[in-house]
């Protein structure tokens, strides 16, 4: 059995760095505890000759215009850098756009990708829409391919392998650093999209060239910003991201970084809290005779399990569980809607717990052979554990009664 320490290592580790990234320096004056909120389109200059200089800068985090970024935006950047373990990083609309961002900027017109099976639905449909109008081919593997498998998959104008761990709704860990082997050894950037696995998965340390960030869900943390991030490894990736991302208007609004920074700063005390809940509701369910398994990282029966183990610090706020085959889908919706504490959403990593079926309507190239059950996903928020099991337990009475 996983202990609390496990999922909440990395947290802890991360907790007093938090409290330090992004904060203005210090003046002789006095500073307050918190950045200034900077709103603003134009940015005025003294002559013709400062603005031409500072436009030159835009490389640097400069102040040049509203739609390269304000100083909060770029101070919350070099805070998404320093957590992540990489060179720079850009900021963007929102975690969808930190995954488009990258697959622009770094595949041309002829160029194959890989993605896997497990990844985020609109990251599948951007694949099948956009980047095959611009003649870039897609290949799906399964999440927990060898390196055999990938390794016959790679085309030799392969440019990205893409891997999301653990996978959406279905929470398959991959093996990054075989990934990174893959990809390099073909030439391909590794691009990551590690929003789960924010500050307990150093990225590039095991391989990765771009990591993505949802800053939507952790880092906000109340559910009332949408941004993104996409962070890389070397500087020398940096200027064709960040000139894609100027090209395609990319940026997040003040408003939405500011309160960014400001959960950043408590992230680390809310997820270790939040991954300890997930872990007691997690284990009473496992417990539970209409639960026939858990989709979390640190549970054996979860594909990935030992990778997990091997490379990340700890765990978060989401998970899944599948019900035994004798209950109907209907059955599990009518237990969904009769939670009180679980709210009915899209989106996860706030302060508050949710609910969302994940049997019906997710894409799967490769389905699970077994048949199994229907299952939903869980995101555990700050209320307490044990309210959250009763409310649990009327819903699987409800779920009982459908049968
Ligand atoms: C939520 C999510 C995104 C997209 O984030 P938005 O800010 O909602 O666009 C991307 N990847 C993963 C894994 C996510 O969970």
């Amino acid at each position: 059995m996983t202990s609390d320490a496990n999922v909440t290592r990395g947290w802890d580790k991360l907790s007093s760095t938090l409290t330090r990234l992004g904060r203005p320096e210090a003046q002789p004056e006095g500073t307050p505890v918190n950045m200034a909120l900077t709103r603003g389109s134009t940015v005025l200059f003294p002559t013709l000759n400062d603005m031409r200089h500072q436009g030159q800068k835009r490389f640097d985090h400069a102040y040049i215009y509203g739609a390269m970024g304000t100083p909060v935006q770029h101070e919350l950047e070099k805070a998404i850098a320093v957590i992540e373990g990489g060179s720079d990083c850009q900021v963007v609309s929102s975690g969808l756009a930190a995954c488009t961002t990258p697959l622009l900027a770094f595949l041309n017109a002829g160029d194959h990708c890989l993605l896997p099976d497990s990844v985020y639905s609109p990251t599948r449909r951007f694949a099948e829409n956009v980047l095959k109008r611009f003649g870039v081919e897609t290949t799906y593997y399964p999440p927990c391919a060898s390196a055999e498998t990938l390794t016959g998959l790679m085309q030799p104008n392969t440019r990205v392998l893409f891997s999301e761990s653990p996978g959406s709704h279905t929470f398959e860990v991959q093996d990054v650093p075989m990934l990174a082997r893959v990809a390099h050894a073909h030439g391909a950037r590794l691009m990551m999209d590690n929003t789960w696995g924010f500050g307990i998965f150093a990225p590039f340390t095991h391989g990765v060239d771009v990591s993505i960030q949802a800053l939507t869900k952790y880092p906000s943390g109340h559910s009332d910003v949408i941004a993104g991030a996409v962070t890389v490894a070397k500087a020398e990736d940096w200027h064709l991201l960040r000139d894609t991302a100027i090209q395609l208007g990319q940026l997040a609004g003040p408003d939405d970084c500011w309160l960014t920074l400001r959960g950043l700063h408590t992230m680390g005390v809310r997820l270790s809290h939040q991954a300890r809940s997930a872990m007691q509701v997690a284990h009473w369910l496992k417990d539970r005779p209409e639960v026939a398994r858990i989709l979390h990282p640190a549970f054996p029966e979860c594909p990935g399990h030992e990778i997990w183990k091997r490379d990340f610090t700890g765990a978060g706020s989401l998970f899944g569980f599948v019900l035994k085959d004798t209950f109907s889908q209907s059955a599990m919706e009518a237990m969904i809607d009769s939670l009180k504490l679980f709210g009915i959403g899209a989106s996860w990593g706030g302060y508050e717990s949710l609910v969302l079926p994940t049997s019906k309507g997710i894409t799967r190239n490769f389905p699970a052979d077994e048949a199994e059950g229907p299952s939903m996903r869980l995101q555990i928020g700050l209320e307490s554990p044990d309210d959250l099991i009763a409310d649990l337990e009327q819903g699987l009475s409800v779920l009982k009664a459908h049968a």
